[in-house]
């Protein structure tokens, strides 16, 4: 595990290709996503190496309902006995993994197929909290409701610590800074849009940012965010 700021944790005993989170606050800990399908163990080997037990683990939010963010959400909440919490939107999906729209035509039918493989497939599970845009949980986060990637993406900004956590909503791999608008992110639209809103409405709120996908930036993160929003709607955030 690997502190990325004082209390925010990667767990890359998961690997690189996905990132979830450990938050210490004062109750316990939260989880921020859960990885594939089966790496609940290796979450929890993880947590112990830290000095917590499952118990210890007080909710488990999920970013987004794909596979490899809710993978090992069924097993982790079994074991802990967390709160399991996503938008109320994202809830469909969390029940019924297969309803995840892909945006290409093509895909669709090698999402389907894939979604009968095991290793591909998270088990279904019912959350036990319902998010909304704006909420403010124990643990310091706001949520931010950033659709387009899934219709109930979440971010969850820290403000008091000044960082952000962006599930999917943007990612920095290969060194670049960007929505999401792949092949995965049926609404385009709206992922642009969540961009320009986590810039307009809390660009001067955080300095770090963590990614579901790529290393996170310490510094300057907002000010990144807002130019990066200025860069795709052509007008100064
Ligand atoms: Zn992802």
């Amino acid at each position: 595990m690997r502190e990325i700021i004082k209390g925010l944790w990667q767990i890359d005993e998961i690997g690189d290709d996905v990132h979830c989170f450990l938050w210490e606050w004062s109750e316990g800990v939260t989880l921020i996503d859960t990885g594939y399908p089966g790496k609940g163990a290796t979450i929890l080997a993880a947590l112990r190496k830290q000095g917590y037990a499952p118990h210890n683990v007080r909710r488990i939010i999920i970013t987004h309902a794909d596979m490899d963010h809710t993978g090992s959400a069924y097993q982790l909440q079994r074991a802990t006995g967390a709160v399991l919490a996503c938008h109320t939107v994202e809830k469909i999906y969390l029940e019924q993994p297969r309803r995840r729209q892909s945006a290409s035509l093509f895909l669709r039918p090698i999402l389907w197929a894939l979604s009968w493989v095991p290793t591909f497939t998270p088990a279904a599970v019912t959350p036990t909290e319902l998010l909304v845009d704006g909420q403010v949980l124990p643990e310091g986060f706001t949520v931010i409701h950033t659709p387009g990637h899934t219709p109930g993406h979440i971010a969850l900004l820290h403000k008091a610590n000044r960082f952000l956590i962006s599930g999917d909503a943007l990612v920095n791999t290969r060194n670049k800074l960007r929505p999401n608008l792949g092949p995965f992110t049926p609404d385009t639209y709206n992922a642009r849009r969540s961009v320009w809103w986590l810039a307009k409405k809390h660009g001067d709120d955080f300095e770090t940012i963590v990614f579901g996908h790529g290393p996170a930036i310490l510094q300057n993160g907002g000010k990144r965010v807002k130019a990066l929003a200025s860069r795709i709607f052509s007008t100064e955030i």
